[in-house]
């Protein structure tokens, strides 16, 4: 290759990329751990529900994650999906299940299969095609539901609810025997609150939010924004099938979350220029529920 083509493909200026620095997000009940960094990593996840959002990148944490969301197949979502299931077949840990688009599984069964041959080890994983707007239950608590994402290729986004019962009205301030009592007739002592805790987009253009009420009814809601000035337009970010600061701006007073938190950022922002672009760019009402997710 000649210098002009290195210099068209931009290598003639490595970029400096950080190792990655995981960071800890409390989303009130649990914490999120991770990182998002586009094009090189994203992987999330929720040690205490034992849950993951996408595998690009093994950490140790991730070795007790029982279920994983993956979003779609490009590399920085999905590259350590191999790795983990090899380290947990080493740790004789529970076998893993990934649920993920459906158009993932038969290519991805392909390369774990090849990938046992060259370790030599037997691999035990559960590969699960996961619908849109399919709901799976973690625990009595918490649920995980599925919507479509705008990418290049077929690609999910998820959402974490939580459950929550509260005893009706009608029936607060009786006794424990009397509800036991009204339970055993098969009369309904409670209501069931579902909230939408956490939504995340994975790789998409700005379409997803309007794929189900929910989503912009999330309590946390991450958002990948790929590109945050005018180094990319609109138009661009829209071609690679992603999403620029600009349409969440516009889109802001639609989204009703308590906190966005903004992922998957270029690598062609240091996390300091990044900060600082998205803290100028944002209104000033919306500054306090805008969050800069640092681990990249
Ligand atoms: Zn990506
Ligand atoms: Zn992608």
């Amino acid at each position: 290759m000649d210098q002009n083509n290195l210099t068209a493909l931009n290598l003639s200026k490595p970029r400096l990329i950080s190792v990655p620095t995981p960071r800890v997000l409390s989303l009130g009940p649990c914490e999120l751990w991770g990182v998002s960094l586009a094009g090189c990593r994203t992987s999330l996840c929720i040690p205490e529900l034992k849950i993951g959002f996408d595998a690009g990148f093994p950490f140790p944490f991730q070795l007790n994650t029982e279920t994983f969301f993956i979003t779609h197949g490009h590399l920085d979502h999905a590259a350590a999906i191999p790795f983990i299931i090899s380290q947990k077949t080493l740790n004789n840990q529970k076998k893993a299940r990934f649920y993920m688009p459906e158009s993932l599984v038969e290519p991805l069964t392909e390369i774990l299969q090849l990938w046992q041959k060259i370790e030599g080890h037997n691999y035990h994983f559960d590969f699960i095609p996961f619908p849109e707007k399919q709901s799976i239950g973690i625990n009595q608590q918490f649920s995980v539901k599925s919507f479509k994402a705008h990418h290049r290729i077929p690609a999910l986004g998820y959402t974490l609810f939580q459950t929550k019962k509260h005893l009706r009205k009608e029936f607060e301030g009786q006794t424990k025997e009397e509800l036991v009592a009204l339970k055993t007739k098969g009369i309904p002592i409670d209501t069931i609150d579902e909230t939408p805790l956490m939504t995340f987009s994975g790789d998409t253009r700005i379409e997803f939010l309007w794929e189900a009420p929910w989503i912009c009814q999330s309590k946390y809601l991450f958002i990948e924004t790929t590109y945050i000035d005018d180094r990319k337009t609109i138009e661009q970010a829209r071609t690679w099938g992603h999403i620029h600061l600009d349409e969440v701006i516009t889109a802001l007073p639609q989204i009703h979350s308590e906190k966005i938190i903004l992922m998957h950022i270029s690598s062609r922002y240091s996390d300091q220029e990044a900060r600082s672009i998205i803290e100028r760019r944002i209104p000033q009402d919306d500054r306090d529920r805008i969050v800069f997710f640092e681990g990249r």
